[in-house]
């Protein structure tokens, strides 16, 4: 093992005296780190080479250890910080090192959104080939914990044989057992700790996914934040679980005058897969749903609906949308990637109809149930992909289909070129694109942009403080020939 100093500033010379620098595995050396990558990890140079540090910030002079090489670029692992990064800040939970979940803990909150930011506009900028446009400062949360209303902790077994839930180590299937989350919240535990009881008092084995067996696979759970109510699931890898009647009663002795179990339901998955949810639910207890409420609309939610997870921040992202979408009261709305129809609902407050489109049949089912809960009318859903479903339309209606608003608000891997080019197609003024991911979006915006659309603002909002993820709201208007 030899000892390299890094450049540690752009200024000094690398001190190696190897011309023929290579970067070794097991090698240890000090760098200081420059830029963060997309999912938050430091970068620093050495020698002109590339390492990935988890857990290293930008000013950070660190020791590492070098775990893996590549041509161009290798991971380190973080073993001394021998000055700290201004970025610092001491991490509030114990765990934060070790669990997946977190990756930006240990930076001050209002530098992870100046970061969030410029990440962004890296994106928007390289990817997307828009140059001039800027993006607005990230609007973050009030208070950047306890904030998730949706768990999913994994269930297993620790060395000794006893049962363990709480999340996954960074990139690996082995839990770090914990159930105190400091973005979760704080009831969760209580809940969990019913259930690891439940289970060890009635000898309910815990699920191996290298033997595939055992029973219970994961445990997850949704709380409403207006409202308090509660739903509880576990998935479990048999067709019925032993004694749910001891499991329901345990867990309304739990119930609170704030806190509600309204929902408890296990959901059927013996696929040797990594998907949590499987296609069976059955309801033990309760309705298959929970009610909560953003701004004045009320919601509900099943098991396998997406609901976004930070309601503080929801509330500030639908504003916005509503707002960027300056409905007058005539137009016609195309609401694609609907969900239970929330922006739907939203929208349909000051239009003259809203069409929403997803390709979930039980989120139709809820948004359809939502609209009459609300004594909305003038909504209509399509259960399909949009990408099929919107050019299908397009082509009954002999292609005269039209809409003045287009909100799009695709998951991960954004939308699909063939959806994109068909709502060119309908000529809206307006498309509001609310995004989870900003190289996808970049990548849609410079189609769109290609096709006459303008990038009038970029709105990022940190749903999801203490990860590397952010969420955008981008309003483009037709450009008149
Ligand atoms: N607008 C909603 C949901 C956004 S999440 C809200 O704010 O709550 C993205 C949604 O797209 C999910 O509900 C997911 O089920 C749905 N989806 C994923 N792929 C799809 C596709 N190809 N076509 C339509 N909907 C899709």
């Amino acid at each position: 093992m030899k000892n390299i100093i890094g450049n540690a500033n752009k200024t000094t010379k690398c001190q190696t005296t190897d011309s023929d620098f290579v970067c070794k595995k097991n090698d240890e050396c000090i760098l200081e780190i420059e830029d963060l990558g997309t999912e938050g990890e430091g970068i620093g140079k050495i020698c002109g080479y590339t390492l990935f540090v988890k857990d290293a910030l930008i000013g950070d002079k660190i020791r590492v250890k070098v775990m893996k090489t590549k041509k161009n670029y290798g991971y380190a692992k973080l073993l001394e910080i021998i000055k700290p990064s201004n970025w610092r800040t001491e991490p509030k939970c114990p765990m934060a090192r070790q669990c997946g979940g977190c990756q930006l803990q240990h930076c001050n909150y209002e530098k992870q959104l100046e970061w969030k930011r410029k990440k962004v506009e890296n994106c928007i900028n390289r990817i997307g080939g828009l140059k001039h446009i800027k993006v607005s400062p990230v609007i973050g949360m009030n208070f950047p914990y306890y904030y998730r209303n949706k768990a999913q902790f994994p269930v297993g077994n620790d060395k000794n044989g006893n049962i363990i839930t709480g999340f996954y180590a960074g990139r690996t299937h082995s839990i770090v057992p914990f159930t105190q989350c400091c973005i979760q919240h704080p009831y969760n535990s209580a809940i969990l700790d019913i259930i690891i009881r439940y289970m060890q008092e009635n000898k309910i084995s815990a699920y191996n996914e290298t033997s595939h067996k055992g029973i219970v696979r994961h445990i997850i759970t949704r709380i409403a934040q207006v409202t308090g109510e509660i739903m509880v699931c576990l998935v479990i890898n048999a067709d019925k679980l032993p004694k749910s009647e001891k499991l329901v009663q345990m867990l309304l002795g739990c119930n609170s005058k704030e806190l509600d179990i309204k929902s408890i339901c296990i959901n059927i998955n013996k696929e040797k897969t990594n998907v949590i949810l499987g296609n069976m639910t059955e309801v033990v207890y309760g309705s298959h749903y929970i009610t909560d409420y953003i701004g004045q609309i009320k919601y509900h939610i099943s098991l396998s609906s997406f609901y976004q997870v930070n309601h503080e921040q929801t509330e500030k992202l639908y504003e916005k949308v509503l707002e960027l979408a300056d409905l007058k009261g005539k137009e016609t709305v195309w609401d694609l990637y609907c969900g239970i129809g929330t922006i739907s609902l939203f929208l349909a407050q000051k239009a003259e109809k809203v069409y929403g489109v997803e390709i979930v049949a039980q989120a139709i089912e809820d948004a359809q149930e939502n609209a009459v809960l609300n004594n909305v009318s003038n909504v209509e859903f399509f259960v399909g992909a949009a990408e099929e479903v919107v050019p299908l339309q397009y082509e009954k209606s002999g292609r005269k289909l039209k809409a003045d608003v287009v909100t799009l608000d695709p998951p991960r891997k954004g939308c699909d070129e063939k959806l994109l080019n068909t709502v060119v197609n309908m000529q809206p003024k307006k498309i509001v694109y609310v995004s989870c991911d900003p190289a996808t979006l970049a990548r849609d915006l410079k189609y769109l942009c290609q096709k006459n659309y303008n990038v009038e603002k970029i709105q990022p909002y940190d749903m999801f403080g203490q990860s590397y993820h952010i969420e955008n709201v981008v309003l483009l208007t037709k450009m008149h020939k």
